[in-house]
């Protein structure tokens, strides 16, 4: 994977996670430098916004 930091191509590995991600957490850091990036989605996706949701109409009553 690339640093930027080193500016090349580097191992990553994923540190504990101090947030509860677990093996979900995006977080990596280079083992050169230990500067830290994030890969892929944050998992806290709390909402899925293309999910194919019709806005359903409703009568108040
Ligand atoms: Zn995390
Ligand atoms: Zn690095």
């Amino acid at each position: 994977m690339h640093c930027s930091a080193c500016d090349g191509e580097r191992a990553f590995e994923q540190p504990p996670c101090p947030d509860g991600h677990g093996a979900d957490c995006p977080e990596r850091v280079c083992v050169d430098c230990g500067s830290a990036v994030l890969v892929g989605e944050p998992p806290s996706a709390s909402h899925s916004p293309a999910s194919g949701r019709t806005t359903a109409q409703r009568t108040s009553a």
